[in-house]
């Protein structure tokens, strides 16, 4: 049955109008299962009750006609029930309900599943036989399977198809890309070249096609410098980052080299672009890397462009008279970077998802981003929308209650802003005075971090797995001074916290695969860079040289689950500083022992802080993966979300053993995870005893606006009342009314 089942959920899918899969869907279960009648009853938002979407059996003109009320018939029951339901005879079934337009009259035995998507039923599909019999385990486990399938291809097509309705109205879901709420009208960008229309061309005058590449290189690399610049005067600092990336490629002699190949080989310089980019994209997409795969979008952007500037040889900047929602297939960062940021309000990709540069950029902005929506978007031209970056939602010409709610949303939002942005310079107190130090998480781009955020105390967070990730090798010794002692300087008289690497999980090098069966259990941090030691060895010297004469690095260890890698860890630190500083000593002076410390996130380590306290000199918490590892929910899986919850009470419970912990051995300890910058995650570790978080630097402003309107006596009472709630919607009810109190009610919308 296995084969049946996948070939009728291939067919399906395959089809690109939900009603001919429904009828082929009928049919081919009916043949599949060999029953008399297979029929499937639909359930519409804007309508009540289930309609008869398609059958194989049933009176054909009964389709979208025949109608069942919520609730009643055995359909009404199934959906009312959300279970599965197996009659000998339905007819003898006290909710039987006749339809007489169906002539049903000649079935009796009846097996009906719910189609369920996201915990919302679709529809029920149902299959009769005449003859009077209980349908056996095996067609109830096949009916169910197939009904499972089939809701995510329901769920898509519909949305498909309602897209092509002009005037649908209702909501899409995609991913968060960067908070923040816009209501505007689409406008749908739809590139001028696209890389897989171009035909290949031969050509035989070879200097020319040279001289034209050279032509359009120099001409994109000005457009990208511009670009940059635009964005480094209008602050978005870490957006540089992105240009960087793309200037990368474009530098690349190896990129470059391959090109001038295919153009010695016989192309166009047009096709010469065409065929790198294609092989480069294929490459980059088979990466299992979400951050890798985005790069792929970032070479056909850049090929896109070369091709564009190739084929129209004047074109000029995007001309718009309003602001608008950007809308397309793929945004790239260039693309966001050509349209002036008065004009632009928010953006919708269908493709891309968190890691695009598209929504890097957004988030650094400030532009609010949904990611994901896999549909085609050509009919949302001029249409109104309203993008909810903070949970991922597109309203298309939402009702006029809906629109009115959203717009008080947003100037509320440009309220708070104003607001936050009153306490950049102010000192981050409680009311009843306590300090608290705000670090930055950073690792993009960290000295254009600091330009952002004077306000912050330092950086509690510094990724060094990027720059590792951007290369095609590992970075040398020299390298790698390099970038962190950028960091260092950026910083000078802050602490910076610089992480050793933490690759492995969803984090992989180009050149350096893991394939594992379970990759957030196995070969990841710590134990990586332990069982490499000349990797390790590499980056603390790095590090150690990047420090010398600044006096504020700080060294932490990812996914440490045992004291003896603390231990491994710190004779190989001491062994890196003894040589680093013995070639030193002589011209550049002393460099300072770090401090050294490890995160917290492996949950071993909760039942270990005694042992581990004498070792290390501070510890810092990593709430994404100790509640990742805590509850056995994987961060980056969008079905169990729901489930994900950093304030569940083990993770509380945690949380409060590491601080206790903290203050019996007298080691400095601070939060580094997202909860830090989440305004109910801050109240509540404030109320622990927590006085250091370190947090992405959108987040600043708005956490050090909330300390300052805290008491942390008030915050202890708070904490003991909400743990005597059982129910975590009641816990974190508490720390929100907190902040409603205190006019910051609008900052629950952010995920909470
Ligand atoms: C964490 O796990 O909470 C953390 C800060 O590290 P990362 O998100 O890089 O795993
Ligand atoms: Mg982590």
């Amino acid at each position: 049955m296995l084969r049946e089942l996948r070939e009728i959920v291939q067919r399906v899918t395959a089809s690109s109008d939900l009603n001919e899969a429904m009828a082929e869907l009928a049919q081919q279960t009916r043949q599949a299962m060999l029953v008399d009648c297979c029929s499937i009853y639909l359930r519409r938002d804007d309508e009540p009750g289930f309609l008869l979407a398609a059958t194989d059996g049933l009176a054909p003109e009964a389709v979208g006609r025949a109608r069942i009320p919520l609730g009643e018939g055995i359909v009404g029951l199934i959906g009312e029930k959300e279970e599965l339901i197996n009659l000998a005879d339905a007819q003898h079934h006290p909710s039987f309900k006749y339809l007489p337009e169906a002539h049903e009259d000649e079935f009796r035995s009846f097996l009906g599943a719910p189609i369920i998507h996201q915990r919302k039923t679709l529809g029920v599909l149902v299959v009769q036989q005449k003859q009077v019999r209980l349908f056996e385990e095996g067609e109830e486990s096949f009916l169910v399977t197939l009904a499972a399938q089939l809701a995510t291809v329901i769920a898509h097509a519909e949305a498909r198809g309602n897209l092509k309705s002009r005037n649908w109205h209702g909501m899409l879901r995609g991913l968060a890309g960067s908070p923040g709420v816009a209501i505007g009208k689409a406008w749908v960008w739809r590139p001028k070249v696209e890389l897989d229309r171009v035909r290949a061309r031969r050509a035989d005058d070879l200097p020319v096609q040279h001289r034209r590449l050279d032509k359009v290189l120099h001409q994109v690399e000005e457009e990208l410098d511009g670009m940059a610049l635009r964005f480094k005067e209008s602050q978005a600092g870490e957006s540089m980052a992105v240009f960087e990336v793309y200037q990368y490629i474009l530098k690349d002699p190896v990129f470059i080299g391959l090109i001038r190949e295919e153009i010695e080989h016989g192309w166009t310089a047009g096709s010469a672009v065409k065929r790198v980019c294609e092989k480069q994209i294929a490459q980059f997409a088979n990466m299992a890397d979400p951050y890798l795969r985005e790069r792929a979008a970032d070479i056909r952007d850049l090929g896109q462009r070369l091709l564009t500037r190739l084929i129209h040889e004047d074109d000029g900047p995007l001309a718009l008279s309003e602001p608008i929602i950007l809308v397309a297939d793929e945004i790239s960062a260039t693309l966001i970077a050509e349209i002036p940021r008065s004009k632009l309000m928010a953006i919708v990709s269908a493709k891309g998802s968190i890691n695009s540069h598209a929504a890097i950029l957004a988030r650094a902005m400030g532009i609010p981003a949904v990611m994901g929506i896999d549909h085609s978007f050509e009919l949302l031209e001029e249409r109104q929308l309203v993008v909810d970056g903070y949970t991922g939602e597109l309203l298309v010409e939402p009702a006029p209650s809906v629109l009115k709610e959203y717009r008080r949303v947003i100037v509320e939002e440009a309220q708070m802003d104003e607001l936050f942005a009153t306490v950049r310079q102010e000192a981050s107190r409680t009311l009843d005075d306590v300090p608290v130090s705000l670090l930055l998480n950073a690792g993009l781009s960290a000295d254009a971090d600091i330009a952002m955020n004077d306000a912050a105390d330092g950086v509690g967070l510094f990724r060094t797995e990027i720059p590792f990730m951007m290369r095609d090798r590992f970075p040398s010794e020299q390298e790698q001074v390099h970038s962190y002692r950028r960091v260092l300087t950026s910083y000078v008289g802050k602490p910076v916290c610089m992480r050793t690497l933490d690759v492995g999980g969803d984090k992989q090098l180009p050149y350096f695969p893991i394939v594992e069966e379970n990759p957030f259990l196995g070969w990841r941090g710590i134990r990586l860079t332990l069982d490499h030691p000349e990797i390790f060895l590499v980056q603390l010297k790095a590090m150690l040289r990047a420090s010398i004469g600044l006096d504020n690095l700080s060294i932490m260890l990812p996914m440490v689950g045992s004291l003896d890698e603390v231990r491994v860890a710190r004779r190989l630190l001491d062994r890196a500083w003894r040589e680093v500083s013995a070639e030193t000593a002589d011209e550049q002076g002393i460099i300072r022992y770090p401090s050294l410390g490890v995160m917290i996130e492996v949950p071993s380590l909760l039942y270990q802080l005694a042992e581990l306290a004498p070792l290390v000199d501070f510890w810092s918490v990593g709430t994404n993966d100790l509640t990742q590892y805590l509850l056995a929910v994987d961060r980056n899986n969008g079905r169990v979300a729901d489930i994900y919850d950093s304030l569940h009470p083990a993770v509380l419970r945690a949380l409060q053993q590491i601080i206790d912990a903290a203050r019996q051995h007298a080691r400095p300890v601070s939060i580094c995870g997202e909860l830090a910058g989440d305004p109910i995650g801050v109240l509540v570790l404030m109320a622990m005893g927590y006085r250091r978080f370190s947090m992405n630097n959108s987040n600043i402003m708005r956490i050090k606006y909330i300390v300052r309107q805290s008491r942390t006596d008030e915050l202890k009472k708070l904490l003991q009342e909400a743990l005597s709630h059982q129910h975590v919607g009641a816990f974190k009810g508490i720390f929100g009314r907190y902040l409603e109190e205190r006019g910051l009610g609008g900052l629950l919308r952010a995920g909470l």
